[in-house]
């Protein structure tokens, strides 16, 4: 399909390429022959893989975003991230409680946060991140799971934190407790699992296995959408 946007240029580690300026960093990138069998996901902004650090012509200053929804600037000058480095560490639900010791007991750097804001400032879904941070700190759990509900795990607020905090992982926590032990199992959730341990949705499973790629895709396609 024939693209009329001006052409721009654009610097992928350090190499120059003249891409249309109405792509996506992502679309830009492969528009310049980068295939990406890492660092790619759902394409949506949704799944957070595609974190990005750039840095705008004439600036130095190095700014983050998710590779699949930011339309490229000229001059830009592009590097994705390695997978973030999170040590996630692994806890059993069931043996915690809902209160800060037991956040800071498996994040002991969250006392060293500087309320810089740096994090909330970083981050491309407008959360406040600082704010789930010092929430967590002070063992409001609730606080804590709200604010950091629409997390994707980018991971671009731990890149800039001088506090080497990995903040997904606490509001990741903080979720899990909130829904574990504050808010409850919710019925609608309770229902679902009877339903599928009932076998309810057996035979459709069954159907769906049984279908070639083709039906699949149809199927696929032509499916009831409930998100817009
Ligand atoms: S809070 Fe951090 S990891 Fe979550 S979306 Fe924002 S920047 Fe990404
Ligand atoms: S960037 Fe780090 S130190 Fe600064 S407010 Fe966020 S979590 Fe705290």
């Amino acid at each position: 399909m024939e693209n009329n946007a001006e052409i721009v240029t654009i610097y992928v580690m350090g190499k120059k390429h003249n891409v249309p300026g109405d792509l996506t960093i992502m679309k830009a990138m492969e528009y310049a022959g980068h295939q990406f069998t890492r660092g790619a996901g759902c394409r949506g902004g949704y799944c957070g893989a595609c974190a990005t650090l750039y840095r705008k012509k004439g600036s130095y200053k190095l700014e983050g975003a998710l590779a699949c929804q930011k339309i490229v600037e000229d001059g830009m000058y592009i590097a994705q991230i390695p997978f973030n480095p999170a040590e996630k560490t692994t806890y059993s639900l069931d043996e915690l409680r809902p209160d800060a010791n037991t956040i800071l007991e498996y994040y002991p750097e969250l006392s060293r946060c500087l309320a810089c804001n740096t994090c909330t400032k970083a981050c491309p879904q407008d959360i406040m991140v600082m704010d789930y941070v010092q929430a967590s700190l002070r063992g409001d759990i609730e606080q804590a799971a709200k604010l950091s509900f629409d997390c994707i795990s980018c991971g671009l607020c731990a890149v800039r934190c001088p506090a080497e905090i990995v903040p997904y992982n606490v509001g990741q926590l903080a979720r899990r407790l909130y829904a574990r032990y504050v808010d409850g199992p919710s019925q609608h959730v309770l229902d679902r699992v009877k339903e599928v341990e009932e076998g309810k949705f057996d035979e459709g499973i069954k159907e769906l296995k049984n279908m070639d790629k083709a039906a699949l895709q149809e199927r696929y396609e032509t499916r009831e959408k409930i998100l817009e």
